[in-house]
């Protein structure tokens, strides 16, 4: 069981606990991505079970009727074992959201596997059209570049600052650099993309910064936040932008736990909180 501690970013352990949590989202007009919590696998068991869970995830979400897209980590689809695994893995699982009008966004985990993800991503994107999504970071040198590649790739793009602590000849590591290149790679999307801007920051002056951007470029994006982080936020900005909750859910919550709780000392505070107060 999920302790009342991990609760606030962690929907349960169950594809129906997930959901349930997802109606209660889209009942106050914000839209969800579900992920189910895995990542780095070694054996090739853990990877089809993820897989085959994420297909009847697909069908769930498409018979009920909800708002919500599912998110996908690379590794959890078999990275770590192969590349032809980790490819054929994701072909199943975004061929069964395709036939289910399902969205599936790829998450971006380290800078070891950004050409992996990418490549597979641009495949999977050249073969399904809109359907799929990839996440680039703002701290990696190498993402201007990527950012520019991506124009000519259908699919959605999802700005993030950078979950992970590349080293130095990859990565700014100066929260100020990071903040300008994450401003400069959105001014390019909204200049050159069509659309499918995903701003995936709980930053208010990021959010802000998209914001004016759309009243200049007129292109369409969306905001999308964690749960369990600035949700009166999200209810509020729901209002006026298309607001998309990312929903982890599933029995393998510690080290997605942990990078929430590390990441800012506010969560750390919610946490001690927690324990303390028994
Ligand atoms: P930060 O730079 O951490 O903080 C800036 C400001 O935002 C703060 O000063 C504060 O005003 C506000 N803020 C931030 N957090 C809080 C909080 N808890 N409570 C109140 N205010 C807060 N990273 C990856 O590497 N790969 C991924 O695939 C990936 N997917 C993501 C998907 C989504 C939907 C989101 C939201 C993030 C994802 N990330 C991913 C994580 C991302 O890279 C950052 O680590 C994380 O979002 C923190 O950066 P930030 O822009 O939100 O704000």
């Amino acid at each position: 069981m999920i302790p009342p501690i991990a609760n606030r970013f962690v929907a349960g352990e169950s594809p129906a606990t997930a959901l349930e949590h997802v109606r209660q989202l889209n009942e106050r007009d914000v839209s969800a991505i579900v992920n189910l919590l895995g990542e780095h696998y070694d054996e090739h068991d853990p990877v089809a079970a993820d897989a085959a869970e994420y297909r009847r995830l697909v069908s769930d979400i498409a018979n009920s009727g909800l708002e919500a897209a599912i998110s996908v980590k690379p590794s959890q689809l078999g990275l770590d074992l192969g590349e032809d695994v980790f490819r054929a893995e994701l072909t199943e699982v975004v061929d069964a959201a395709a036939d289910r009008g399902v969205f599936v966004w790829i998450d971006m985990e380290d800078h070891t596997t950004t050409d992996a993800t990418l490549d597979a991503f641009e495949a999977m994107a050249r073969r399904h059209g809109s359907g799929v999504g990839i996440c680039v970071q703002a701290n990696l040198r190498r993402t201007r570049a990527d950012v520019r590649r991506l124009a000519d790739v259908p699919g959605k793009v999802r700005f993030v600052k950078g979950a992970y602590d590349p080293p130095s000849d990859v990565a700014y590591s100066d929260s100020d650099r990071i903040d300008e290149e994450y401003r400069k790679l959105l001014e390019y999307a909204f200049e050159h993309y069509d659309g499918g801007i995903g701003v995936g920051s709980h930053d208010p002056a990021m959010i802000e910064f998209a914001k004016a951007l759309h009243d200049w470029y007129g292109t369409d994006f969306e905001i999308q936040m964690l749960m369990g982080v600035r949700e009166d936020a999200q209810y509020e900005l729901a209002a006026e932008y298309d607001v998309w909750q990312y929903v982890p859910y599933g029995d393998r919550w510690k080290s997605y736990f942990y990078r929430r709780v590390t990441e800012r000392t506010d969560n750390l505070k919610f946490a001690l909180r927690a324990v303390l107060s028994g």
